[in-house]
């Protein structure tokens, strides 16, 4: 029967190689890399970089030693028989919340920094908001035994204390920034300006966004989610889930999962955003309301005001308190291959408190977005779904109290 033989898929710890296909960083007429002139040489050379590197059999060695040695992948492939019975429909759980450190961005910092490495980069520079990007990075700094700074707006240092210990445990060097709004934004700003002051440092960006090549970058590293997930889809049921669904904060958890599956037509891909307390005006979700737009070295989605100046963000989740977001999902909606919802904070700790009694597993307040919002799509549906469980959400719980 071939079912057997399907049951019998090897899963593969590796990224996916269509992932490198495109090697302008255009998607469509998203993406490119809008930057001053300081910056365009340094992004040239790490485009060059990383397409000379990242297909020699020592980086890709490397690179799956890590993943699967110190990260822990595969992650598995969870069935969640009470939370499918509770929906009406069958729900699989992807487990980035069990990669060490807690969630899905290690994989792409420990890529990055092996490119880092092999281009003779000095130090690593980060910015950070929450925290959970400075911690990945000074992670896989530590390592890799790379000197690591860490921009952090002086508000997000008061606020993130105990992130701040975790990085500053972690050997990084994290610099308080007294700019603009003192948040993540003017991080971005303090740690541009060192990058450029630095010719041997290197800029580690955490998510799909920013100029070429790092949504590219980050979009192949994370794409070893999605390589395992179809593969253990398949093992498990023999067939193909009716959607996949992952939060859209800046997008790379949700373009891991979903580069495995977009060539399979049959499959939906939605995407939830960050819908904030339920107004468009107090809102993080970037696709479903903002405009094409260029904002920090892209042209993508952004959230402006009436003039076309982008907008802060409000989310209940720091990891999708972003407004801008990955070319990617631009051209993926654009082109109605993937749809994007908002799910409002009341609803994301409604599927916080509910995959937490159902499973047994707490999820990352960014991922109880996406349960919620499969809770919502395929209740009584009866169908076949894989949701990305992006991290673990312990660092969630004075939020549940909200
Ligand atoms: C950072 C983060 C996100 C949002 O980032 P993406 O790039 O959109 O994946 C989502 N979930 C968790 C757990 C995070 O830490």
């Amino acid at each position: 029967m071939e079912t057997t033989n399907i049951t019998k898929t090897h899963v593969e710890v590796s990224p996916l190689e269509s992932m490198l296909n495109n090697t302008d960083g255009m998607y469509g007429k998203f993406g490119g890399a809008h930057v001053p002139p300081v910056l365009a040489e340094p992004l040239a050379r790490l485009a060059e970089a990383f397409d000379k590197e990242v297909r020699t059999k020592s980086f890709q060695q490397e690179f799956i030693h890590y993943l699967k040695t110190y990260v822990g992948r595969p992650s598995p492939l969870f069935y969640a028989k009470r939370l499918s019975q509770h929906i009406g429909s069958t729900i699989y759980l992807k487990r980035e919340d069990l990669n060490h450190t807690g969630a899905h961005k290690i994989n792409n910092s420990i890529g990055q920094i092996l490119l880092a490495k092999r281009m003779g980069a000095k130090e690593i520079v980060a910015e950070t908001g929450a925290g959970q990007q400075g911690v990945a990075t000074a992670t896989a700094a530590a390592l890799m035994g790379i000197p690591c700074k860490v921009f952090m707006g002086a508000i997000d240092v008061e606020r993130q204390a105990l992130n701040v210990r975790r990085m500053r445990l972690l050997g990084a060097e994290v610099i308080s920034t007294d700019l603009g709004t003192k948040t993540l934004k003017d991080a971005v700003d303090a740690a541009l300006g060192y990058y450029i002051e630095h010719p041997d440092s290197y800029y580690l960006l955490g998510s799909q966004v920013g100029p070429h090549p790092y949504p590219r970058m980050v979009g192949y590293f994370q794409s070893v989610i999605g390589q395992e997930a179809r593969a253990q889809i398949l093992n498990a049921e023999g067939r193909l889930p009716q959607s996949v669904i992952a939060c859209v904060g800046g997008g790379s958890n949700a373009i891991g999962l979903f580069s495995g599956f977009l060539g399979d037509v049959e499959v939906k891909i939605i995407g939830a955003e960050g819908g904030g307390k339920a107004t468009f005006d107090n809102t993080a979700a970037t696709l479903s309301v903002g405009k094409p737009a260029i904002f920090q070295g892209t042209y993508s989605f952004c959230l402006v005001d009436a003039d076309g100046n982008p907008t802060e963000s409000h989310s209940v989740a720091a990891g999708l308190d972003y407004p801008g977001v990955s070319p990617q999902h631009a051209y993926l909606m654009d082109t109605g291959r993937a749809n994007y919802q908002p799910i409002t904070d009341t609803e994301a700790l409604e599927g916080y408190k509910l995959l937490s009694r159902l499973e047994g597993i707490i999820p990352a307040i960014e991922s109880s977005h996406a349960v919620a919002l499969a809770a919502k799509l395929l209740k009584g549906k009866g169908q076949l779904a894989v949701i990305n469980l992006s991290g673990r959400g312990d660092k969630d719980l004075d939020r549940e109290m909200e």
